[in-house]
Parts: structure tokens; C-alpha cells; sequence
């Protein structure tokens, strides 16, 4: 049986499979490791990259069972395969095969290549379970490349003021994103300590991720390229600087004003709506169930397009059993 974190006070059998529960079970599989997804679980099924990472971040012991991308493996009453969920490093969407047919579960996933993640893989399955962050049509990111760019420009505009740039971006995933790019133009990032040390897991992981890159020295931040998590930019930053947020969220007219930054760019991991659409014509799934952001309209979309599609939210719980009894799951924070 596998289990979404979904549906509340149910009697769980103990030996479920949970996708990616954010409290403690006995099994779960770990799509990648980014705090909201992690927990301490007994077993986990996960890349060898997330399960690095997660010893870092969380710290403790469990079991790993550790699958490289593409491998089978045969777990409780299903086969399981991992396929790249273009996220960050180590993201994986998980394939399982069993009686009641193929499912394939995104985790958090985009399609657009990244500087610091494997490329997005697919397969068809009957039942999709996919991440709807950006699931409204307001939501077309720009292409990469060009964002990239205007964050370099960024950049060189605030040296050449003789202040310093202040990038906030996610430890894991994003700031790897930015390292990358800067490198890649001729800039040092001089990178707080939570991001140093994600960012010495990459190079430990990836023999080809670049290096150049420093850790924060409050006396030596002239010429530098500052990264920090948004969650500590009120930490002493040096003065003059311009400060700039790299998220999806940037669409957002008001985002710079929310972050209170300078500037605010669309940098992101996840699959933008126009990609959510096109993920849903790849799979070509009987039935798709949808989490997280704006999971009942894009449900709602779905149906209006002719694609079964229910969220995994309170709303549509009702109207999903209704359809199907094979999935259980714990609603969020259960
Ligand atoms: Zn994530």
C-alpha cells in the first residue's frame, strides 16, 4: 500500500510505503532534501544524494536503501524506480509498479535544465502525482538563461557602484543555481556558512562542480558576491550594499516589497504552469492528483481540459475517495 500525506485519522498499516511524509514513519521514500521533506524516519528509499545530504542536515541514523537513478528494486508489495526530478541535486520522482497498475510521483520537479541538477526524466504511468506549486497560468517564467543574466547584470551594476551585491537564496538547490552562474561570468561568491557547506556537498558529489567560490568574511566582502539564505539577511551585512531575492515568486508584482529587497528575480526549481500542463501531456496519466501551491484549481484546470484530476487537499478529499480507495495519505502536519 503506499501512502500520500493526505487524509486525517486513518489506522496506518506499519509496513506502508510513505511518499515523502514530513513527520517521522517507519518507511518512507525521501524525494529529496530540502527541509519540508525530510523527517526522522526508521527506513528511508532515496538517491545517494539525498541521503548525503540529509545526514547533513539532519543528522541521527537510519536505514538507507539507496537507488541510483533508473535501478528497480522490489519494496513491500511494489516495485520502485527513481528518475531525476530536475529539482536540485539528487531530486528523484518515484515509478512504482504494482497490482493496482503504475504511479508516478514527482516530488518537487522542473523541466527547464539547471546549472545543479540532473536533468528531468519521465515515464508514462496511469496515476500521476505531481507537485503544483505554480499551478495558476499567471505563472511563465522567464527562460533561465535570461534570468541568469539579469541577475549577473545585477551584479555588475552594484560593484560598480562600489557596493556589495547580496543574493538570498534557499541554501540547497537555488544557491548552487547562483554559485554556478557567477563562476561561470567571472564573479566570486562569497558564501554564508549554510550555504558553504551545501555547497561543499556538491563538489563532494559532482567531480565537475566548479570551484572559486569563498566562505563569508565579514572584513574582506569588497569585490564579492554575497550569498545568504532570505532567512538571514537581518545577520550584520556589510554597508553599502543592494540585495537581491532569486524566486518564482518574483512574478509577484509585490515580491520585492514582501522580501524587502532591492530586487527580486525569477530564480526557481519548480516547474512553471505552462510546464505542470505539459508534464500532465508527457505522462498521459488516467488520473492525476495534485499537492502543494495551487493544487485545486490546477486540479480544477485539468478537469475543465478533460484530464481526471482531484487535489490532495481537504476540498476534493471527499470527491477522491468517491473515485478511488487504493490510495491513503495524512493531511499536512498529521
Ligand atoms: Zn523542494
Amino acid at each position: 500500500m503506499i501512502h500520500v500525506r493526505y487524509h486525517r485519522g486513518l489506522a496506518l498499516p506499519a509496513h506502508a510505503l510513505w511518499l515523502d511524509p514530513h513527520v517521522a514513519k517507519p518507511f518512507a521514500f525521501v524525494s529529496h532534501a530540502h527541509s519540508d521533506h525530510i523527517a526522522r524516519h526508521a527506513e528511508v528509499v532515496t538517491t545517494a544524494a539525498t541521503a548525503r545530504l540529509m545526514r547533513a542536515r539532519l543528522g541521527g541514523a537510519r536505514r538507507e536503501h539507496v537507488l541510483a537513478f533508473g535501478e528497480t528494486s522490489a519494496f513491500r508489495d511494489c516495485a520502485l524506480t527513481l528518475l531525476p526530478a530536475g529539482h536540485i541535486l539528487g531530486s528523484a520522482q518515484s515509478f512504482v509498479e504494482s497490482a493496482a497498475g503504475t504511479l508516478l510521483y514527482t516530488g518537487d520537479f522542473k523541466l527547464r535544465p539547471g546549472l545543479a541538477a540532473e536533468p528531468a526524466q519521465w515515464r508514462h504511468a496511469d496515476t500521476l502525482i505531481m507537485e503544483t506549486t505554480f499551478g495558476l497560468p499567471k505563472y511563465v517564467m522567464p527562460p533561465t538563461a535570461e534570468v541568469l543574466a539579469q541577475i549577473i547584470a545585477f551584479c555588475h551594476a552594484t560593484l560598480d557602484e562600489r557596493a556589495v551585491p547580496v543574493l538570498l537564496a534557499y541554501s540547497l538547490g537555488k544557491a548552487q543555481e547562483a554559485v554556478c552562474a557567477l563562476l561561470a561570468a567571472g564573479l566570486t561568491p562569497m558564501l554564508h556558512d549554510a550555504v558553504f557547506a551545501m555547497t561543499e556537498i556538491h563538489r563532494e558529489l559532482r567531480a565537475d562542480f566548479p570551484t572559486g567560490y569563498v566562505r563569508f568574511d565579514a572584513a574582506h566582502t569588497a569585490g564579492h558576491v554575497l550569498i545568504f539564505p532570505p532567512n538571514a539577511k537581518n545577520t550584520a551585512l556589510p554597508a553599502p550594499r543592494r540585495t537581491a531575492v532569486l524566486t518564482g515568486w518574483a512574478l509577484d508584482p509585490s515580491a520585492k516589497y514582501r522580501y524587502q529587497c532591492d530586487a527580486a528575480f525569477p530564480l526557481t526549481d519548480h516547474a512553471d504552469y505552462p510546464d505542470l500542463l505539459r508534464y500532465v501531456a508527457l505522462i498521459q496519466p488516467r488520473r492525476v492528483l495534485t499537492l502543494h501551491g495551487f493544487a485545486a484549481p490546477f486540479a480544477a484546470d485539468l478537469r475543465a481540459r478533460g484530464v481526471e484530476a482531484w487535489a490532495l487537499t481537504a476540498d476534493d478529499q471527499l470527491e477522491l475517495h468517491l473515485h478511488d480507495h487504493s490510495f491513503v495519505a495524512q493531511a499536512p502536519g498529521g
